[in-house]
């Protein structure tokens, strides 16, 4: 089977398996999905979404944020983990949304990419869950994940496994493919103990199998 074959037939796959896959960051507004996505390296979800709900309370909108201090941020955010840096990027971030656009999020992945703390994978995320547009994201599931299946060879380097997907997922299943991934690879073809081949819907197909 090709990549391109076996990426659609795992698409369907997984679209049965988890029909409603979606962000599991809460946020209501594309400036607090910037937020939580910067609190959210190294730290779980769960997590953001307790701490996110305090920063929200002290500081409700782009603007309050953005006038904020920088060490009352990092008080709050410090349960995320690496407290200075994230507190010091959303405010840098927010400030960029205030005075450059008007306190919204830019619609564009490249004006993303060049907000602090905004890599690929989190301008990726808010493309795809708030613009609706074409968008992969790399995260380390989905890295693991595509490499087991054979979907990718051999490669770990986040902006390469996207260049690579890009080539093999019809663009506009990327954003939904990759949510769906964190599901499966929270669920079954997990990180830390042997993934659950025989619970999986892929298992006839995968490459890794049985790994
Ligand atoms: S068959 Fe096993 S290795 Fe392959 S995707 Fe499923 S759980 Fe992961």
């Amino acid at each position: 089977m090709t990549k391109k074959k076996l990426a659609l037939e795992i698409i369907e796959r997984l679209k049965k398996e988890y029909p409603t896959a979606h962000c599991s960051l809460d946020y209501n507004q594309a400036w607090k999905l910037l937020v939580s996505v910067r609190l959210a390296a190294q730290c779980t979800d769960a997590r953001v979404n307790i701490v996110v709900k305090e920063l929200y309370a002290k500081f409700p909108d782009v603007d309050a944020l953005a006038s904020a201090d920088v060490e009352e941020i990092e008080q709050i955010v410090k349960p995320c983990g690496l407290g200075h840096s994230k507190a010091r990027d959303i405010s840098a971030c927010m400030k960029i949304l205030r005075d450059e656009y008007g306190g919204n999020v830019p619609d564009d992945f490249d004006a993303l990419l060049k907000l602090p703390g905004v890599g690929r994978k989190s301008a990726n995320l808010v493309i795809g869950d708030v613009f609706g547009k074409p968008a992969i994201v790399t995260d380390t599931h989905c890295i693991r994940l595509v490499n087991r299946m054979g979907l990718v060879d051999g490669i770990k380097e986040p902006k390469k496994v996207e260049m690579a997907l890009w080539k093999i997922i019809p663009p506009e299943e990327g954003n939904d493919f990759c949510h769906r991934l964190v599901y499966h690879g929270r669920d079954i073809c997990t990180a830390r103990t042997k993934p659950h081949c025989d619970k999986c819907c892929i298992a006839d197909i995968c490459r890794k199998k049985g790994i």
